[in-house]
């Protein structure tokens, strides 16, 4: 009879895709919980003193990555403060606002909420009729991305954290692998990894505490934890090409169960060798509007902005 491999509990949750260990509730979040803060050490992705800045949406992921790192705060290794971007989506935003609102007060961990109309003046949603007026076609991703990174290290300084950390997960990141591989982006994939840093001083270091969890172990960790989150997709969301990309991932993994941490683990032993030969110029001039990294005079966050004060 099937049993839990580490305390005999009769009542197993998952069997393990790469130990192959079966189980039970209390030792598989106990398992998870240890595999995440081992690989926080291995990869130096905090440091005694540090103060981390949170993305936290409110899904699965970033509630998973709050629960965890908010056990280094209690632990006074670190210090935490988790930020909720609100970019103005409606019927989609607000309920992920409150839930990551709900689980910061719940740990008692400080949380802002920053929004689009604050920063810019503008939501998402009116970006987007503004841009189908003017007949511009740019993805709302291109946007959300540029502003999202804009507010983010912008919070980060403002709040003094020097270590911004977001929830990806093993299947974002091998997607992500794959993707920029397939397209030819190789430029791209110097970038890939569990911590970023770059050579501009203004950018602060970005850290992936999850991303050798798969996004099953993911939803079972906040589901077998009682946690609360938010389980919509965002309604822009129309990155086919990675969807298509995550539906073939999904299907090799029926009978190659392994295969997302064999690419994860081939990818990071070429990296090195990547990077040397293919590490492009990181933008080390500085915004004249705003003062944050550019390559040219503007960021791409105040580029966009005056091409919309043109219009
Ligand atoms: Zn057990
Ligand atoms: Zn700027």
């Amino acid at each position: 009879m099937d049993s839990c491999d580490k305390c005999g509990n009769p009542q197993i949750i998952i069997k393990m895709k790469r130990s192959g260990q079966k189980l039970c509730r209390e030792c598989f979040i106990e398992a998870t919980r240890e595999k995440v803060l081992h690989d926080i050490r291995k990869y130096k992705l905090v440091d005694k003193g540090d103060k981390v800045l949170l993305g936290l949406s409110g899904g699965k992921d970033s509630v998973m990555a709050l629960e965890i790192l908010n056990n280094l705060r209690e632990r006074h290794i670190i210090d935490l403060v988790a930020v909720t971007i609100d970019e103005g989506i409606a019927g989609y935003r607000q309920e992920g606002v409150e839930i990551a609102t709900r689980n910061a007060e719940i740990l008692g961990v400080e949380h802002r909420v920053v929004s689009f109309k604050d920063c810019f003046g503008f939501t998402l949603d009116e970006v987007m009729k503004n841009d189908a007026k003017n007949n511009r076609s740019r993805h709302a991703c291109t946007y959300c991305g540029v502003f999202r990174r804009w507010i983010f290290n912008m919070v980060a300084k403002e709040e003094g954290a020097n270590k911004i950390a977001t929830g990806h997960n093993l299947d974002d990141e091998t997607q992500s692998i794959l993707m920029n591989y397939l397209e030819g982006n190789i430029q791209n994939l110097t970038r890939i990894g569990p911590k970023s840093e770059s050579k501009n001083p203004n950018f602060t270091v970005k850290i992936k505490p999850l991303r050798e969890i798969p996004e099953k172990d993911i939803g079972l960790y906040v589901v077998a934890n009682d946690m609360e989150v938010h389980f919509a997709g965002c309604p822009y969301a129309g990155e086919s090409f990675r969807a298509e990309i995550r539906d073939f991932i999904s299907e090799l993994s029926v009978n190659h169960p392994t295969i997302m941490y064999s690419t994860l683990r081939g990818f990071d032993k070429i990296k090195p060798a990547i990077k040397r030969e293919f590490s492009g110029e990181a933008p080390t001039g500085t915004c004249v509007q705003c003062g944050e990294p550019a390559s040219g005079d503007l960021c791409r966050a105040c580029s966009f902005l005056k091409l919309w004060s043109d219009d």
